[in-house]
């Protein structure tokens, strides 16, 4: 079997520049996190040789047994966890990502900062906000999302961007929105959002990161929730 994914990536890169342009936004500022959950490490090994660097994975456990072997035969890889976080995996995930962008509850910033400096590792975090207020999905509310910033910054924790998921039945757009207002009033340059169906609407409205998993590995084996 051939893989397609190199033919993606460099079409990927052509719809950014194009929705970058648009924006009247340099392409650069729009970097890809390819999303690889459930995807084997052929896939992902394909990626890479296609020169793609930022990965991403939901879970924890997924991560810890793909990414340890590909980080050591490939320097630089960039390893973002977009899943939720659980307190017991603190130690797991402080060890292993790069950027940590589902940072949404103060017990999980406790536990980030301990484990952050038992580890002497800084990964970088995002704060997920759930635009949406959907019940059965991870984020911090936007009403809470200003005081949440707050207090994560008073025990000492930098906040380099914002992520977030739009419920699936609505038009993504005032999410997108929402966000870069959330940003610009906290002073935060990252903006985590778009995937393969949206992305080019999220850099039309300031993304620095889409998360882009189908668009470049093609439909996953078996299809898991996004963002719950
Ligand atoms: C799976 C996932 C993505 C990628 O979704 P695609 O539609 O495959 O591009 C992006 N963000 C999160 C949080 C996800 O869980």
């Amino acid at each position: 079997m051939t893989m397609p994914v190199a033919a993606n990536l460099a079409e990927l890169h052509a719809r950014i520049a194009t929705a970058a342009r648009a924006a009247g936004r340099p392409p650069e500022a729009v970097a890809v996190v390819a999303v690889s959950k459930t995807q084997d490490p052929a896939a992902i090994e394909a990626a890479i040789a296609a020169g793609q660097r930022r990965f991403g994975e939901n879970r924890v456990q997924e991560a810890q047994a793909k990414y340890p072997a590909l980080k050591a035969s490939h320097a630089g890889l960039e390893l973002h966890l977009i899943g939720p976080l659980q307190t017991n995996k603190v130690k797991e995930a402080v060890a292993l990502f790069d950027v940590i962008e589902t940072l949404d509850r103060p017990k999980l910033a406790a536990a980030l900062q301990r484990e952050m400096e038992r580890q002497q590792r800084r990964p970088r975090l995002f704060v997920q906000v759930n635009t949406g207020e959907e019940a059965q999905k991870a984020g911090v509310p936007p009403g809470e999302a200003d005081a949440f910033i707050a207090a994560c910054r008073d025990r000492g924790l930098a906040i380099d961007g914002l992520m977030c998921v739009p419920p699936v039945e609505e038009s993504p757009a005032p999410h997108f929105a929402l966000l870069r207002e959330i940003a610009r009033r906290n002073g935060i340059v990252g903006l985590s959002m778009g995937m393969s169906g949206d992305f080019e609407t999220a850099i039309r409205f300031g993304a620095t990161l889409v998360r882009v998993g189908t668009a470049i590995f093609g439909a996953r084996r078996a299809d898991q929730p996004v963002g719950a």
